[in-house]
């Protein structure tokens, strides 16, 4: 297959390439070149007034956390797992073709999407996320002490572990079932009735237990963390992948530079649920907070060079409009900058820069088609009507083409 004439945005934040010509070759893509100059007998796109990217990613998804404040919990496991299928195929449909689920997925789902049983992006889970008894991930009611155990292959619930010796045990439960990292809860939260946003979860040593099992199995640790003090014990930890880190001070900001850990702001979440009129009192104290915050301790990590991953933190079901989170750095950033967080520092996250995050021959063919300019205006990447066509390993799974 051959997208000819495009501008290419490459995902390394180097200036878009006008009418460029992208070939590919198996699941790879296999030469880049000007215009008309890789003419075969292939399928040709036309792609004139379209740019080309680099499949979109997310670093911090929910794809299971389906429940909300008005369509609260019991729902049949067949209405659950319907909902979760929607959110992966909505997500590969406008262009994201590798995330990172950030708990509360069981693995079960990234392997049917692997073997191919239903469209989606490539997921990378966490399986249940880790919390210590009253912590972020601690959503039972405060008068029922009641376990609420997952049932492997179908619902990841939060895993409530307390002290090293659980916490390694839950990480390692979680390996087992098949998450590719392991996510705990580092600091209060917005969306928990019990902890305060400044309250500090697990001790150091609980997490050094999860981050030395992650290390064993060679992988890491991405830890929930909105405040400084927060931040710095995942640090002392090894703590590799910081989430949300909404509201930092210079000092942790420095130290998250010098040990070389990325940061996953998650800014379209907390404009989502700015809006949401019904939102408890709990939660609209707490994310005014984060809120506040957010826009300066992103610029902060980046005048210090910390790599910025993008993780949108969508929840409830039917989860669309996922670039919004691009949209929203964007406003910080530029639009270029957010783009390349989105696609090479999240592949470098990931540990897959070899394979994704650009557009090099070599690298899997996965790449999307813009109807527009991106970087002209950056709103066109979050409507799904404006993604013409999505190449996820060299098949096509998307194409608004054909159908003009
Ligand atoms: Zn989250």
């Amino acid at each position: 297959m051959l997208i000819d004439d495009v501008t290419l945005i490459d995902g390394t934040g180097r200036d878009p390439r006008a009418h460029a010509a992208v070939r590919i070759e198996g699941t790879r893509i296999a030469a880049i070149a000007d215009a008309g100059a890789l003419a075969g007998d292939e399928r040709t796109v036309d792609g004139r007034g379209m740019a080309l990217l680099p499949g979109l990613t997310d670093a911090h998804v929910h794809f299971g956390l389906t429940a909300t404040e008005e369509q609260p919990p019991p729902e049949s496991p067949v209405s659950y797992v319907l909902h979760v299928v929607e959110n992966i195929r909505i997500a590969l449909a406008e262009g994201f073709t590798t995330v990172r689920d950030a708990g509360g997925l069981d693995p079960a789902y990234a392997l049917a999407v692997a073997e191919r049983q239903i469209p989606g992006p490539r997921i990378l889970p966490s399986g249940s996320f880790l919390t210590q008894t009253g912590g972020h991930g601690d959503h039972r009611p405060v008068w029922d002490d009641a376990p609420q155990p997952s049932v492997p292959g179908l619902v990841a619930r939060p895993e409530i572990c307390d002290g090293p010796d659980a916490v390694r045990r839950a990480a390692r439960l979680q390996l087992r079932r098949g998450a590719t990292q392991i996510k705990l809860m580092a600091s209060g939260g917005v969306m928990s009735p019990t902890d305060p946003i400044d309250s500090l979860q697990f001790t150091v040593e609980e997490m050094r237990a999860a981050v030395e099992e992650a290390a064993s199995f060679g992988t890491y640790v991405l830890a929930h963390c909105h405040t400084s003090g927060a931040v710095q014990r995942a640090l002392d930890a090894g703590v590799r992948s910081i989430e949300h880190a909404s509201t930092i001070d210079d000092a942790t900001v420095g130290r998250i530079a010098a040990a070389g850990a990325y940061v996953v702001p998650t800014l379209v979440i907390i404009e989502l649920l700015a809006r949401v009129a019904d939102l408890p009192q709990f939660s609209r104290t707490k994310l005014e907070r984060v809120r506040a915050a957010a826009g300066e301790s992103l610029r902060s990590a980046r005048r210090a060079g910390i790599a910025i991953g993008s993780g949108s933190d969508l929840l409830g079901p039917r989860q669309r409009h996922r670039a919004g989170e691009i949209i929203e750095k964007a406003k910080h950033l530029g639009a270029m900058a957010a783009i390349v967080s989105a696609t090479s520092t999240n592949a470098a996250l990931f540990r897959m820069e070899d394979r994704i995050g650009t557009v090099e021959p070599g690298k899997d063919a996965d790449l999307i088609l813009v109807a527009g300019d991106p970087l002209a205006d950056v709103g066109l990447l979050a409507e799904a009507g404006n993604i013409a066509l999505v190449v996820q390993q060299g098949a096509v799974v998307k194409d608004r083409l054909r159908q003009r």
